[in-house]
C-alpha cells in the first residue's frame, strides 16, 4: 500500500478521500487554492499545500503546480477526484512519467472513453448495446449524411466527440434541417473542444437514466457493482440519484452489466468507472464512459456495502480486486439528494457564508459534505456543498428516511436547494419511481412562477 497519497481536488470529494486514506493508514497529502483555505478537510490536514489562487485554471488545473505539491511532499500517488484534471489523459501521463502513480486507469483508457466516437467503437466492438446511428464520424459529404440520417430515423441528435459536460449536441427533426445543423455543431465543437468531428445517433424521446458503476483491478478482474437511476437532473446536472434503479428487471441489469464488465476485460480497464446509459422501452444505450469516481457513488456503496474510494486507491496500489462478481450482493434501496448553494427553484447561485449547519443524523443517514457553520463558500467553483445519503430496506423506507433527513437539516447565511428536495421527497410521480430524464424539468416548469 503507498505511505502518501496527494489528493487533487476540493470539497466534499476531497474530504471522502482523506476519509478513504485515513481507513487505509495513508498518509494524505491535502492541496488547496487560496480561496479553500478555510475547508475542513485542510483544518483536518496533516499535510496541506496551497497550489494557487481561487481561479480553477492557476490552481485546481494547475498541472505543474499539483505535479510539484506531490513532489515536494514526497506523496506516491495522486487521487484526481472527480471533475477538474480527472478524466485529463495528458494529466494522467504527466503524473505517471513523473514517477507517481495515478489513481484511475491508464492514460490510453481515458483517451479511447474521452474520444466518444471511439469510445462508442470500443463499446460496439465489446457487445455493449449503444444508440443506433453513425458508425463513427460523419463524413464531409451531405448526400451521405443524410443517408445516415435516414436510415437511423428522425429524430436524430448531432453531437460533438469531444463533447461533454451537456454541450455540443443538437437535436434534429427534418432532413431540411440537418445539413445545416450538422456544420454548426461542428464549428461549435471545433472552438469549445478543439476537435470537429461529430456524429449522429437517434434522439431517443423520453429515456431514463441508467448508469453501472464497475471496479476492475491491473489483472484483468472486473465487478460491476449494480446500476443508479439518475434521471433526476436539471440542464443535464444530476440533482436526485438512487439505487436500485425502479423497476427494472434484474435479469437486463445483469445482461448490461455483464456486457461492461466484458468491456472492461477487454480494454485493459482498471480502477473504478461508469457506464452511462439511456433507458427506454426495456433497451439500454451506452451514452459514454466516466473513467473515474462520481459524484452519486455512495449510493452504491450503501446498497452493496462496497467502499469505492478505498477500493480505487487498493487497485492502484496493486492489489487484486478482493471480491468475486458472485459476492456482489445489493441490499436495499439508496437515495442521494445534492445540496447545492443556491436558489431552490430558479437556480442561481448563493455562493456566502454559513451562519449555520445542522446536519441530518440517525440510521441509514450518511453526509458526504466539507462545509460547517460559519463556513464560507467561495463563489469560484461548483455550487455543490454535500449531499445527503440515505439506506433503507425498501425504497418506501429509503423516501421516509430522506423526508426524516431533510427535516432535520438545517442550513443558514446562503440560499439552498434542500426546499426542493422536501417537495420532490413527496411528489406522486417520483415516489412512483421511474420518472424520465425530462420529469425534473417540467416539474420546475410547472411549479416555478
Ligand atoms: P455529456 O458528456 O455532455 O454529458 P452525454 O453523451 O452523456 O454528454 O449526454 C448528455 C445528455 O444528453 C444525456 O443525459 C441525455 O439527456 C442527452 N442525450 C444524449 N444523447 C442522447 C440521445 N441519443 N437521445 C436523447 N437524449 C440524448
Amino acid at each position: 500500500m503507498f505511505k502518501k497519497i496527494l489528493v487533487a481536488n476540493r470539497g466534499e470529494i476531497a474530504l471522502r478521500i482523506q476519509r478513504a486514506c485515513r481507513e487505509l493508514g495513508v498518509r494524505a497529502v491535502m492541496v488547496y487554492s487560496e480561496a479553500d483555505r478555510e475547508a475542513k478537510y485542510v483544518k483536518l490536514a496533516e499535510e496541506a499545500v496551497c497550489i494557487g489562487p481561487a481561479s480553477s485554471a492557476l490552481s485546481y488545473l494547475n498541472m505543474p503546480a499539483i505535479i510539484s505539491a506531490a513532489e515536494v511532499t514526497d506523496a506516491e500517488a495522486i487521487h484526481p477526484g472527480y471533475g477538474f484534471l480527472s478524466e485529463n489523459a495528458d494529466f494522467a501521463e504527466r503524473v505517471e512519467r513523473s514517477g507517481f502513480q495515478f489513481i484511475g486507469p491508464t492514460p490510453e483508457s481515458i483517451r479511447i472513453m474521452g474520444d466518444k466516437v471511439s469510445a462508442k467503437q470500443a463499446m460496439i466492438k465489446a457487445g455493449v448495446p449503444c444508440v443506433p446511428g453513425s458508425e463513427g464520424e460523419l463524413p464531409d459529404d451531405p448526400v451521405q449524411v443524410k443517408r445516415i440520417a435516414k436510415m437511423v430515423g428522425y429524430p436524430v441528435i448531432i453531437k460533438a466527440a469531444g463533447g461533454g459536460g451537456g454541450r455540443g449536441m443538437r437535436v434534429v427533426h427534418t432532413e431540411a434541417a440537418l445539413i445545416n445543423a450538422v456544420a454548426m455543431t461542428k464549428n461549435e465543437a471545433g472552438a469549445a473542444f478543439g476537435n470537429p468531428a461529430v456524429y449522429l445517433e437517434k434522439f431517443l424521446q423520453n429515456p431514463r437514466h441508467v448508469e453501472i458503476q464497475i471496479l476492475a483491478d491491473k489483472y484483468k478482474n472486473a465487478v460491476y457493482l449494480g446500476e443508479r437511476d439518475c434521471s433526476m437532473q436539471r440542464r443535464h446536472q444530476k440533482v436526485i440519484e438512487e439505487a436500485p434503479a425502479p423497476g427494472i428487471p434484474r435479469k437486463l441489469i445483469e445482461r448490461v452489466g455483464d456486457r461492461c464488465v466484458a468491456a472492461c476485460k477487454k480494454i485493459g480497464y482498471r480502477g473504478a468507472g461508469t457506464f452511462e446509459f439511456l433507458y427506454e422501452d426495456g433497451n439500454f444505450y451506452f451514452i459514454e464512459m466516466n473513467t473515474r469516481v462520481q459524484v452519486e457513488h455512495p449510493v452504491t456503496e450503501m446498497t452493496t456495502g462496497i467502499d469505492i474510494v478505498k477500493t480505487q486507491i487498493m487497485v492502484a496500489a496493486g492489489e487484486k480486486l478482493p471480491f468475486t462478481q458472485r459476492q456482489i450482493q445489493i441490499r436495499g434501496h439508496a437515495i442521494e439528494c445534492r445540496l447545492n448553494a443556491e436558489d431552490a427553484y430558479k437556480c442561481i447561485p448563493s455562493p456566502g457564508r454559513i451562519t449555520m449547519w445542522h446536519p441530518p443524523g440517525g440510521p441509514g443517514v450518511r453526509v458526504d459534505s466539507h462545509v460547517y457553520t460559519n463556513y464560507f463558500v467561495p463563489p469560484n467553483y461548483d455550487s455543490m456543498i454535500g449531499k445527503i445519503i440515505v439506506h433503507g430496506d425498501t425504497r418506501e423506507q429509503a423516501l421516509a428516511r430522506m423526508r426524516t433527513a431533510l427535516g432535520e437539516t438545517v442550513i443558514e447565511g446562503i440560499n439552498t436547494n434542500v426546499a426542493l428536495h422536501r417537495e420532490l421527497m413527496v411528489d406522486a410521480k417520483f415516489m412512483e419511481g421511474g420518472t424520465n430524464i425530462h420529469y425534473l424539468e417540467g416539474w420546475l416548469a410547472d411549479h416555478v412562477r
